[in-house]
């Protein structure tokens, strides 16, 4: 309907549309007001990747205009729900599928995949979906939920995305007995076969695409994200999200909050729940912050306790979570008793199990930190330890909470108002992304996530922090992503780190003028009057 009177007479396709030629904001006026009737999530969703399909610029100019409106839609919590009804939803394929019985054949999906200019390829195996587990290949949703933002957040071109699923099964009764579930049926193949698989994957990617194509690893299981990142980083431009950007995102809220406290980072205490991708990410960008603040590394891990399945991580248990061990600290044997034990001034609950914050854990907080800082990162929102309004309500409006799906403002019976952060990776990926993709980087390092969380806990002004913010309003995600993206930019230029020269001296100008938007192009081809071919000669 956008199109002009003269583009729809050289198109060949005027009389197949309404004569009134639209403006993109009346379409997007349209779409707006049809999402505001629909009360279903699920619905907006199918709507909203409706739209995707039929006209990609509209989509993102809505996604855009109000975004803290429908991130949690296109992204956490509601993609949740969609990927666990992505068989029952299905309309039409969005991204790759590559199935282990692919192997050897690899470059020939890629090669039918009608796009030759990737720049960053999100890649899920489907084993371990947000908190809800193994999803086989109906975990889909994630890495376009993730690409969507790429776009949306930090104005890379859609077209440069894809989105991968790598099918090699699915330890999923449930969906090996559902009809319309859409991978193989069949048990997860954990033998060589799948490594074999992503090895050739990583090499086909950067065989077509370029050796510096950014390959973000997303909700892989935690044997397999801790094992790939380590066998691909120093060889690929590749990062693990749920370890590196979710350590980023929580470091750059501990940041902040230690603003609220006036307390420094090298004097807090923290307690993980869970001592999986996440945690273990999180803690050792915080042991990087703090042997930055002048502390050891033993110092440092020190401060950090982590609490997993199988009680608290202490000296006599079996695992491998060396640096996190301790000596037994006494009697413990629930989260409570960690708690009261070990008195953290932090609790960062990432187990992916629910509700483990219990009412006595948050009130115990309570009691010995004046400002307790409560994290309930998992996701989607019923996988959270607890609830914002649990969290404010039970430290009387004192804590300092961050969740990973986002919780409405909270009001306290004494009428003050709280807005609760959300502690979610979506605030450092697409900057990060957009610096990597902008400078060339070719192996992405820790330190790169340390900036981005300075440059994101810098990005909360004070008045934000007063309202009970740990950062910025999601409303202001661009802009945030463009800010990260320039710290981020001038690290890895500053660190030689980057192989795109020569290097862009105004890189606040460099990253705006990239940013793509969604106004329409024109299809009128380039006519113009050539005097020459008047004149015919005699
Ligand atoms: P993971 O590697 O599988 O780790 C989960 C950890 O939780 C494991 O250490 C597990 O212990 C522990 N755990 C499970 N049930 C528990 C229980 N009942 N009590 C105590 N600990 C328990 O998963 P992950 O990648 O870290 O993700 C975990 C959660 O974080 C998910 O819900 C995910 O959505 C969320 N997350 C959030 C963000 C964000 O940006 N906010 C980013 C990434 C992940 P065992 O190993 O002993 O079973
Ligand atoms: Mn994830």
């Amino acid at each position: 309907m956008a199109f002009t009177l003269q583009e729809r007479q050289i198109l060949g396709i005027h009389g197949l549309l309404p004569p009134k030629v639209e403006t993109q904001d009346i379409q997007t006026l349209r779409f707006q007001k049809n999402l505001k009737k629909m009360t279903d999530p699920l619905e907006k969703y199918i709507y909203l990747m409706g739209i995707q399909e039929r006209n990609e610029r509209l989509f993102y100019r809505v996604l855009m205009e109000d975004i803290e409106e429908l991130m949690p839609i296109v992204y956490t919590p509601t993609v949740g729900l969609a990927c666990t009804q992505y068989g029952h939803i299905f309309r039409r394929p969005k991204g790759l599928f590559i199935s282990i019985l692919d192997r050897g054949h690899v470059r020939s999906i890629l090669d039918n995949w009608p796009e030759t200019n990737v720049s960053a390829v999100v890649v899920t195996d489907g084993e371990r979906i947000l908190g809800l587990g193994d999803l086989g290949v109906y975990g889909m949703g994630i890495p376009v939920g993730k690409l969507c933002l790429y776009t949306a957040c930090a104005g890379i071109r859609p077209e440069k995305c894809l989105p991968v699923v790598i099918d090699v099964g699915t330890n999923n009764e449930t969906l090996l007995k559902d009809p319309f579930y859409m991978g193989l049926y069949q048990k997860r193949d954990r033998s060589q076969a799948y490594d074999d698989l992503i090895d050739e994957f990583m090499e086909a990617v950067v065989n077509k695409y370029g050796q510096d194509t950014l390959i973000q690893f997303e909700d892989f299981g935690n044997h397999n994200a801790f094992r790939f990142l380590r066998k691909y980083r120093e060889k690929y431009c590749t990062f693990n999200d749920d370890i590196q950007g979710t350590a980023s995102v929580a470091l750059a809220g501990l940041l902040a909050a230690q603003r609220a406290i006036g307390k420094p980072i090298t004097q807090h205490k923290l307690l993980f729940l869970g001592a999986g991708e996440a945690a273990l990410g999180i803690a050792n960008l915080i042991v990087m912050a703090m042997m930055e603040a002048g502390m050891t590394q033993a110092e440092a891990q020190e401060k950090i306790w982590m609490y997993d399945a199988h009680g608290l991580l202490v000296k006599k248990s079996d695992n491998n979570q060396e640096a996190f061990v301790h000596d037994s600290p006494g009697d413990v044997h629930s989260f409570l008793d960690a708690v009261n034990t070990i008195k953290p001034t932090a609790i960062i609950g990432v187990a992916g199990a629910g509700r483990l914050f219990t009412h006595d854990v948050i009130k115990v907080m309570g009691t010995f930190n004046e400002r307790p800082i409560i994290f309930a990162l998992s996701n989607p929102t019923n996988k959270a330890e607890c609830t914002a309004e649990e969290a404010y309500t039970l430290t009387d409006g004192r804590c300092l909470f961050a969740s990973g799906s986002p919780f409405g403002p909270v009001t306290l019976s004494n009428g003050q108002v709280f807005t609760p952060g959300q502690g979610n990776n979506a605030y450092i990926f697409p900057g990060v992304a957009l610096a990597v993709i902008l400078s060339g980087v070719r192996h992405i390092s820790d330190t790169v996530f340390l900036e981005a969380a300075k440059a994101l806990a810098e990005q909360l002004t004070d008045e934000e922090l007063a309202e009970g913010r740990l950062y910025p309003p999601l409303s202001n995600i661009r802009e945030v992503s463009v800010q990260i993206a320039i710290k981020a930019m001038e690290y890895v230029y500053s660190k030689g780190m980057a192989f795109h020269y020569p290097e862009p001296m105004d890189k606040n100008g460099f990253i705006r003028a990239t940013v793509w938007n969604t106004s329409y192009d024109s299809f009128l081809p380039d006519t113009y009057d050539c005097p020459f071919f008047n004149k015919i000669p005699i």
